[in-house]
């Protein structure tokens, strides 16, 4: 018999806030946390011993601002349908150590949270990181359907696993995020609801990025005016072709992209204000990178990551992703193709 191997919630719930054993008894029958050895942990908490602890959270339970919520390495949390942990206090977790967050459970991480165990949100579970809540840590954040899964309102820095690529009708998407690059093009009539009479269609976006454009330039202060904002296939076609016969195919494609490649055929991308690198260096600019992903954008084509979006650093091009994504792949530090998978 090994001693003192607590499930970490209970643990956590029995050792910082001090609960008795009537309240330990309610916590457990409640949480129908048990040990996979049949143990319930309601009798004598502090004699648990098991080489593996499953915990199961089906109701509403919370960890308060002065607890803390330990997973160690053999214990498997299980937040199932109904089950909503909200952790107010921090998070602490081993290597070895899982979450599962299933179909309805909820995970609402409110403070610091060190995630050296492995998270796993599978379809229809939900990871909410509140305003103050900061993961990060060695271990990863396994999406298994969409990326809507995770609500970020404040920072992550541990490692997402996402799902496979998904082509449907010759669109792919990863996670439910649309993927167009020169590995990934969209079909010529994608997004035709957004073409208008002159087919220009410059200045043109989607309703949520505008409104999120909207709110940038309120914010920031700038006028962030749109160069360029949704093009046609046709249009783009245009400008592929005239920019290859003035600068050479090679030049060409590494700023000017393929027809059905372009990521303003979709009416998410903006670029906004310059068409010069030197953008990136004002004031604005500066504004941009810094700020953007809080409004929902991220900056698509980064310094250093030319070998991998296959586009020169274009401080002006922003894509829409919604806040929650762009957060994501901002604290990731990684090109979208690196944060997808798809590189
Ligand atoms: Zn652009």
């Amino acid at each position: 018999m090994k001693y003192a191997k607590f499930l970490g919630i209970v643990a956590a719930a029995i050792l910082l806030c001090g609960c008795t054993d009537t309240q330990l008894k309610n916590i457990d029958s409640s949480t129908g946390i048990s040990t996979s050895s049949g143990n319930t942990s309601g009798e004598n908490i502090s004699s648990i011993t098991t080489e593996k602890s499953e915990g199961t959270i089906s109701k509403k339970h919370s960890i308060s601002s002065t607890d803390t919520f330990d997973v160690y390495k053999n214990d498997t949390v299980n937040i199932v349908n109904g089950g909503e942990l909200t952790v107010d206090g921090k998070m602490s977790s081993e290597k070895g150590g899982k979450i599962i967050i299933k179909k309805g459970g909820v995970l609402i991480l409110n403070s610091d949270a060190q995630l050296d165990c492995d998270l796993t949100i599978e379809k229809g579970g939900k990871l909410i990181v509140g305003e103050n809540g900061k993961v990060s840590g060695s271990g990863s954040i396994t999406v298994v359907d969409s990326f809507d899964d995770i609500e970020c309102n404040g920072s992550v820095t541990a490692k997402i696993v996402p799902p496979a690529p998904v082509t449907e009708n010759g669109v792919t998407t990863v996670g439910g995020v649309l993927i167009v690059n020169k590995k990934y093009s969209i079909p010529s009539d994608f997004a035709s609801e957004l073409i208008t009479d002159d087919e220009a269609g410059t200045g043109l976006i989607r309703d949520e990025a505008y409104d999120a454009l909207c709110a940038m330039r309120e914010a920031s202060g700038y006028a962030m005016s749109i160069v360029s904002g949704f093009r046609s296939y046709r249009t783009q076609t245009a400008i592929y072709n005239r920019n290859v016969a003035n600068y050479g195919e090679e030049e060409a494609n590494s700023w000017s992209a393929k027809p059905g490649e372009s990521e303003h055929q979709t009416g998410l991308a903006i670029d906004i204000t310059s068409l010069e690198q030197s953008y990136g260096d004002t004031e604005e600019g500066q504004w941009l990178a810094e700020n953007c992903h809080k409004f929902g954008f991220i900056i698509r084509f980064q310094k250093e990551k030319e070998a991998v979006t296959g586009y020169i650093y274009e401080p002006w091009h922003v894509r829409y992703l919604g806040k929650s994504t762009a957060t994501l792949v901002h604290d990731s530090g990684l090109a979208l193709e690196e944060f997808l998978g798809v590189n």
